[in-house]
């Protein structure tokens, strides 16, 4: 038995006594459900509501549906423009046999958009994280086109807000700015021949942002929460309601938590290092092998020690190490893991 931590949220029709009550059970009893509590180990149990929504305080509902003994709690909820309206959220701490990582949350209703990541959906997520260099993007691109999925590079959203600033002259250090002109930034994929392609504000920039100086202003921008937040955001309506393979370095730890299969995947620095100039080579873009560790070596530094959703693996991930694997034995071994879920 461990102490758990469940969320859960709902909408209301109506700010009656009888709909909210109503509403606020229902929450209730689904979260009892759906992991397995029961009433007697609920420690405590805390609302929080909109402040369009005034007839009765939903912690009655807990104490009608027999939640007596553990501590009742209900505040009004501050004003955040374009949130979510007659909105009653809920956090259970419960002594339960499960782990925190596998409670399930629950959003119903309108709530549902608050989590999109926890709907009911039927479509595969698979979540693939991993240092520069490690192989994701070919090996998730080659996957998806075989299993019919989406492809996400999700490193192609942060390069895009990187590609912004470097245009606009706006340094990627200047977190401040940075902040005050996201709203100026619209990114937008879409796919031309099953290939992903990003537009920023309306712009196909699909080239522009492949080169070092976008990569480097992308890991400093990717280290900012607001950027983080809009760009997840997006990554997360994405994955709603289709098949896709997502890649990234937060995709298992925060994007996709409920990912049906998540890897980590990974190789030696002189393996990433070779790919990298290989990659340049077949492009006639000169460089200089040492420059080219250096600068992974930094870009890895960079994203593994910031402190929004650091590059790290997910403790449901699979690790593969693909040093000395082919790519069409890494790419084999990940399909046999999706088709097992
Ligand atoms: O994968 P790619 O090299 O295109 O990513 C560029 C940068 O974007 C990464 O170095 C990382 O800082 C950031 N990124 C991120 N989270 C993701 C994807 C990329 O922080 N999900």
């Amino acid at each position: 038995m461990s102490i758990c931590c469940i969320r859960g949220a709902i909408t209301v029709e109506e700010n009656t006594r009888e709909n909210i009550l109503y509403n606020s059970k229902l929450l209730l009893n689904e979260i009892i459900k759906k992991n397995n509590i029961n009433i007697n180990s609920i420690n405590s149990v805390f609302f929080t509501a909109t402040k369009d929504i005034t007839k009765v305080y939903p912690a009655v509902a807990a104490r009608e549906i027999g939640i007596c003994e553990a501590g009742l709690m209900c505040v009004q909820e501050m004003f955040v423009e374009g949130s979510l309206e007659m909105c009653i959220r809920v956090l259970i701490t419960a002594n339960i046999d499960i782990n925190q990582k596998d409670v399930k949350h629950v959003y119903m209703k309108n709530a549902k958009k608050l989590r999109p990541d926890l709907s009911d959906k039927k479509n595969i997520c698979v979540a693939i994280d991993g240092p520069a260099g490690s192989g994701k993007s070919t090996i998730a691109r080659i996957i998806a086109k075989e299993l019919n999925f989406i492809y996400v590079d999700t490193g192609a959203m942060y390069r895009s807000v990187a590609l912004y600033c470097i245009n606009n002259n706006i340094s990627t250090n200047d977190n401040k700015k940075i902040i005050n002109i996201l709203d100026n930034i619209d990114i937008k994929i879409d796919y031309i021949n099953d290939i992903q392609n990003i537009f920023l504000n309306e712009e196909n920039v699909t080239e522009l942002i492949r080169n070092q100086i976008v990569a480097d202003g992308a890991s400093k921008v990717a280290a900012i929460k607001e950027v983080r937040e809009k760009l997840v955001d997006i990554q997360r309506k994405i994955a709603l309601n289709k098949d896709v393979i997502m890649d990234g370095r937060d995709i298992g730890t925060h994007v996709l938590p409920n990912a049906h299969v998540k890897i980590y995947l990974d190789a030696s620095i002189d393996e990433r290092t070779k790919r990298r100039c290989n990659e340049l080579k077949e492009n006639g873009i000169a460089f200089k092998e040492d420059e080219i560790k250096k600068e992974i070596v930094k870009r890895d530094n960079y994203d593994k020690n910031r402190k929004e959703s650091p590059l790290k693996q997910a403790e449901d991930a699979i690790f593969i190490d693909t040093s000395s694997m082919k790519i069409e034995d890494v790419k084999n071994e990940i399909i046999k893991i999706i088709k097992r879920v």
